[in-house]
């Protein structure tokens, strides 16, 4: 699968071994929450997250330790055998610190900076073209990065005061969005002249209302083509998080705008980091842009189904895509984009299945105890019994070892 033929930016920049922007697929992206001066359980959460398939990962670096910290969590991973690039989130004293520990400054992929925290007028001026100097010397990418929450205050009160004496002043919204959106472009066009490449920058203006964020990126794209880095800042916990940012990222990503994508959800207490990551790789593959894992497509239920058994077999079938997938991933080319129908009754299930790549039909109330089995389209087999489960996942086995095994 490819993503929208509808792009936005044409610039494609390399963090790292990743690239972005330009024809690269969309780049899944994460942040740890650990202390980075903490090195073990910094390395530990960012493996997490590159298994869990986060192709970026950011760290927050906001002191000496956690500066010194980043080239041992970088050696760490590369022994580890994982290659993530890593970016180093900057507030405040991030010039010192880029100065102070070079091995900082080289050990991370990109520098995110937000021009909001860098100081104010001269000396934030001075900073923020220390952090870009360095950026240049070491050959790294940089995200400009605009927060709401944080917004650079001297650009806020010059372009509120123009505002206030036009002639026909825009509603308080629209001037927060225009804010943010000329902090971006004009940090950017002043990283472009201390000499940082238009392929080493990165720009985000990040809110946390969804129609504000679709507004916000829909008129940062209609004045640049910089790749882009999309997220519902502060998105929340649970499936309101999951929900405003989907429906935020999907309107975005459709209209081509959007080349790296990272999921702020606040995690329940106890669960895991990696909760961010499946839900932004479940919005690309659920859009269509990119396949990480064959998909199950299974019915809701209702009154025709009495038992929970096909939503079990379904639960069943997920997990052991997931459990195989390692494997199939290295012998089965394209098996990440198969479509696995799991469905509980006559009514769409015969339908929905011979639509999937492979699918099962079980019986539902009344209807003879059979569950036919469909792959590519035509029905093969007709399962009854106690082992339907094991069968089908035999089925299954044999499916995915003729079809992508070359
Ligand atoms: S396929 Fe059958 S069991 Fe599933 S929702 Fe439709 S009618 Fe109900």
């Amino acid at each position: 699968m490819s993503r929208s033929p509808l792009r936005h930016s044409t610039t494609p920049v390399r963090i790292g071994d990743v690239a972005m922007g330009g024809d690269a697929p969309i780049v899944v992206q994460s942040m740890t929450n650990t202390d980075t001066a903490d090195v073990a359980a910094t390395v530990r959460q960012t493996l997490e997250l590159a298994d869990a398939g986060s192709e970026l990962v950011r760290i927050t670096v906001n002191s000496e330790e956690a500066a010194k910290a980043v080239p041992e969590i970088r050696q760490a991973l590369d022994a580890a055998g994982c290659g993530v690039p890593l970016i180093g989130d900057f507030h405040f004293n991030g010039h010192t610190l880029l100065e102070r520990v070079p091995a900082c400054a080289e050990a991370l992929a990109k520098y995110r900076i937000n021009p909001g925290n860098v100081g104010k007028g001269e000396q934030g001026d001075r900073r923020f073209s220390a952090m870009i100097e360095t950026a240049c010397r070491h050959d790294k990418a940089v995200r400009i990065g605009v927060n709401w929450g944080s917004m650079d205050q001297a650009l806020v009160a010059r372009m509120m005061d123009d505002n206030a004496r036009s002639a026909e002043p825009k509603s308080n919204d629209e001037m927060i969005r225009r804010i943010m959106i000329a902090s971006a472009l004009e940090s950017a066009a002043r990283a472009e002249a201390l000499g940082l490449g238009r392929d080493r920058i990165v720009l985000s203006c990040k809110m946390s209302g969804v129609q504000d964020l679709i507004a916000v990126y829909s008129d940062l794209a209609a004045q640049c083509d910089y790749a882009l880095h999309l997220g519902l800042t502060e998105a929340g916990m649970g499936s309101k998080g999951i929900v405003s940012s989907t429906a935020a990222l999907a309107v975005l990503l459709q209209q081509g705008i959007g080349d790296t994508i990272r999921v702020s959800l606040t995690p329940e207490p106890g669960a895991p980091r990696t909760g961010e990551v499946k839900v932004a790789r479940e919005i690309l593959q659920s859009m269509g842009l990119r396949s990480f894992m064959p998909e199950v497509i299974a019915c809701p239920g209702c009154g025709r189904t009495t038992s929970d058994y096909f939503q079990r077999l379904a639960q069943e079938i997920e997990g052991y895509l997931g459990e195989r997938m390692p494997g199939w991933r290295q012998s089965y080319p394209g098996v990440e984009a198969m479509k696995v129908a799991v469905m509980g009754c006559v009514v769409n299930g015969p339908g929905e299945s011979k639509h999937a790549d492979i699918g099962i039909s079980l019986p539902g109330t009344g209807e003879i105890p059979m569950a036919p089995v469909y792959e590519d389209g035509g029905k093969t087999v007709t399962l009854k019994g106690d082992g339907i489960a094991a069968e089908f996942k035999a089925i299954l086995e044999a499916y995915v070892a003729r079809r992508f095994g070359g």
